[in-house]
Parts: structure tokens; C-alpha cells; sequence
């Protein structure tokens, strides 16, 4: 069923993240289809018509981010468990083990708040590597808030302290096959799947190599958690190529930075779960990713790494956290970090044909922030009050291939409210169901 066709009047500005990078004041952009057909100024668009007229005054128009590392689902019934310095290994030990844990309607519910609050604060496109168990389940959820979702399931050959499935390489390849043949373009096109193996020190080099074969053949791609010390090996096997998603990164040299470029391979940093974790974000090889071409995409990561979910603090972290890393004011300027979580980003998953950006052809991907809120004001460079002033909270909608799924600043497709209640009463389940202790904090709570 296609989407009515939609006017979005009158924008104060429309950042549009098209090939000349316009931000266009005083701006309209109206879509049919589920398409963009019109983008420009609001005098010149006057005369189109549209069956529904969002008045747009006061706010402005993004296209809708782009998530590339977004582990979504359990995270929500565990939110805050850990305090700030139960980090790394263990930290990871207890979220596998959780996670290992949870039963398809915790998965159920607990993806749709992810979903609600992704969705809320301007996210529409968005990773999962691999970590959903009872995707069937979640299908309904994307289903009906219009998101485009990657995913996968995640296989290891080899010994791990993390509670993964792990099984041999043969099982491991057949598994990814079968689920990209029962997945991919799913939703009219709006799931893709792709090979996921874990990481590089959980999977052997002939895991590596079929799966990356695997993707290839299907026309699909590859996402695997990345530390440095590991891009050779990983070229080497044939695991590095244009459809390959490098998440996190972290520790890797100029070396390989060489490496990832001279194969085309893409990487997603996650720099509020990096400045969480004190592991120095500022060192990480992003600005030298992006001065040689790598398509670089932010990543949330989880809702108890990093802890939010919100396009716009992260935008904001990779903002700051370099410049201060680095001390120097000239890296990740605010414009790149927009790239980042749009356009860029949108090219490392493959999609950018598709969205990232606000250009007539495209999926009708938008986001409308209302700007008339002491946060946003004075306004007079908008890219530079979304990054350092603004977070998603001022979405006022969102629209999805034309849909309106966020209207005055609520999804559509859900009670936000008796999900959270829901999520809640789940949670506690689920920790009681495991035994785990409740740290709560440094603080006595009566
Ligand atoms: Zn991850």
C-alpha cells in the first residue's frame, strides 16, 4: 500500500545532505510514493499539491539517521544494571549471559522500545549484528514502524567466554546461508541480510572467508566486531571488501587504516559506548577513516553500553570527543558528523541509493525538529545548533518511506508508555529468572 502523498511546507531550513550539501532556508520538500518529488524553496513549490500539508514553520528537515552498530533488542529490560565501572570483559560476560536468557516475548517487547525510541528521536535505518534470536517476532515491530533494518544471525567456530552459539564452521556457514535466504529484502525491501560472524578471534579463517563468500554470492553483505591487530589477518583470508561493515575499530594503526581503504571496506564507530567505557575515543582512526574515503557510520551500540539511543547526542559525542581527544578544534567538524549519521552512513550499509539524504528520487526518510525551544534559539546555523545545542527530544516528525510514523512527537505505532510499563515488569523477570544481583549504585536507595 503506498503512502499518501505528503507536503512538508515552510521548513525554517531543510539540511539536505545532497551532492552540493545545500541547507536551503525558507524550505519544502513534498513526496509521493513513499518518494521525494519536490525539494526547494517554499515560494517555488507553492503551487504543488499533496493530500496531507504538514506546516513545517519554525522547524527543520533532516534526512532520518542512520544507526550502524545498534544491538536492539534485551538491552531495554537491563537498562543501567551495570555501574560506571563494571566495563570490558566483564561487562560483556554478563550481557551475553542476559541476553542468552530471554524468552521471544521479552525479545518482542523489548525491540519495540528500542524501535519507539529510535524512532522518536529521528533513526530510521539501523544495524542489528546479529544478536536478535526470534526475529520472526520482530518482524511484526518493523513492520509497522517502517524502519529499514539490517540483520543477521551471529555464528562463531571457535572457544568463547561469551555465552554465543558456537558450532562448527560447516554449521556456522549453513545457518548464514539459510537465513539470508529466508530474510533478506524482507518488508518490501526494507530488511537486508547479511553474514555475521561474531568477531575475528571467535571465528576461524575459513568461517571468515565463506561467510564473506556467502555475502557475494547473495549480493548482500558482512558486519563482524573488529579490533586492531586483526585487519591483516582479515584481508589475507579475503574477509575485507566494499560489502564488509567493520564495527567499533578500536586500536587499530595507520597500517591498517591503509588497508580498509585500499579495500573498500567500511566501519562503524560507536563513540558514546568508547567515551563510557574511559577507552579514548580521541585515539580512534576516525578522522584519518575519513580524510582516506572509508565510509564511517556512528553506532549507539546498545542501550546499556553507551546507554542512549539518540542520532543527536551521538552526532554530538563524535563532535566532541575527538576534538577534545585530539585537542584540536578542527576534527569532526559538526557538518561531518552529520554525513556521518546520514549520508556516510547510509553508504557503509550499502544503502545510500536509497536514503541519507533529502534528494528527489529518494526514500522519503525525514525527520522535522521543531526549533521553536529555548535549546534551539538564536537559530541562525542550523547544522550548528543540532550538533552542540539540540537532541532528539525536539523531533517533532518522522516520516518513513512517506509514512508519518513520529507526529507531534509521538510514534504512531505504539503506546510509548504502556510499552515502558511492559519492558519494566519484563526486566525485573528476567533478573530475578537469573539470579543477578540489582547493583543500585553508590547511593542507598530506601
Ligand atoms: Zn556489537
Amino acid at each position: 500500500m503506498l503512502a499518501p502523498s505528503l507536503k512538508n511546507e515552510r521548513a525554517q531550513y531543510a539540511i539536505t545532505v545532497d551532492a552540493r550539501r545545500r541547507v536551503i532556508a525558507d524550505a519544502t520538500v513534498v513526496v509521493d510514493g513513499g518518494r521525494i518529488t519536490h525539494v526547494g524553496k517554499a515560494e517555488e513549490l507553492r503551487d504543488v499539491a499533496a493530500e496531507r500539508t504538514i506546516d513545517a514553520t519554525g522547524g527543520v528537515l533532516t534526512p532520518a539517521f542512520v544507526n550502524g552498530h545498534m544491538h536492539i533488542s534485551y538491552a531495554h529490560a537491563v537498562r543501567g544494571l551495570f555501574p560506571d565501572d563494571f566495563v570490558g570483559r566483564d561487562r560483556l560476560r554478563e550481557v551475553f549471559r542476559l541476553q542468552s536468557a530471554m524468552t521471544e516475548e521479552e525479545e518482542y517487547w523489548t525491540s519495540l522500545l528500542a524501535v519507539i525510541e529510535l524512532t522518536r528521536s529521528g533513526t530510521l535505518t539501523f544495524v542489528d549484528p546479529g544478536s536478535t534470536r526470534y526475529l520472526d517476532a520482530c518482524l511484526q515491530v518493523y513492520a509497522e514502524a517502517g524502519c529499514r533494518v539490517v540483520t543477521g544471525t551471529t555464528v562463531i567456530d571457535l572457544d568463547s567466554d561469551l555465552a554465543l552459539p558456537r558450532c562448527p564452521t560447516a554449521e556456522a556457514l549453513a545457518r548464514t546461508d539459510g537465513f539470508i535466504r529466508a530474510y533478506d529484502r524482507r518488508l518490501q525491501g526494507r530488511l537486508r541480510a547479511w553474514a555475521m560472524p561474531f568477531s575475528s578471534d571467535t571465528s576461524s579463517s575459513d568461517l571468515l572467508r565463506g561467510c564473506k563468500r556467502l555475502a557475494v554470492t547473495h549480493g548482500t553483505g558482512m558486519t563482524i566486531h573488529h579490533n586492531g591487530g586483526s585487519t591483516r589477518m582479515l584481508e589475507e583470508v579475503g574477509a575485507l571488501g566494499s560489502n564488509v561493515l567493520l564495527a567499533h575499530a578500536a586500536g587499530i594503526e595507520d597500517s591498517e587504516v591503509e588497508a580498509i581503504a585500499r579495500t573498500g571496506a567500511s566501519v562503524v564507530m560507536c563513540p558514546s559506548t568508547s567515551l563510557k567505557e574511559g577507552s579514548g575515543l580521541g585515539k580512534r582512526k576516525l578522522p584519518e577513516l575519513l580524510a582516506r574515503g572509508v565510509a564511517v557510520a556512528l553506532g549507539a551500540d546498545s542501550a546499556n553500553s553507551s546507554n542512549y539511543l539518540d542520532a543527536v547526542r551521538m552526532m554530538n559525542a563524535a563532535a566532541l570527543g575527538f576534538k577534545d581527544g585530539r585537542l584540536d578544534v578542527h576534527v569532526v567538524p559538526a557538518e561531518q558528523a552529520v554525513e556521518m549519521a546520514t549520508l556516510i552512513g547510509a553508504r557503509a550499509l550499502g544503502l545510500e541509493s536509497d536514503t541519507g539524504s533529502i534528494e528527489v528520487g529518494k526514500s522519503a526518510d525525514l525527520v522535522l525538529f521543531e526549533t521553536r525551544r529555548a535549546e534551539w534559539r538564536a537559530l541562525l546555523d542550523p547544522v550548528n545548533n543540532l550538533i552542540y545545542s539540540a537532541d532528539g527530544r525536539s523531533v517533532r516528525t518522522v516520516v518513513a518511506g512517506g509514512r508519518v510514523v513520529v507526529d507531534e512527537g509521538r510514534v504512531v505505532f505504539a503506546d510509548e508508555a504502556a510499552v515502558a510499563d511492559r519492558v519494566q515488569e519484563l526486566g525485573e523477570g528476567l533478573l530475578a529468572r537469573t539470579r543477578t544481583r540489582v547493583n543500585s549504585g553508590r547511593w542507598p536507595v530506601e
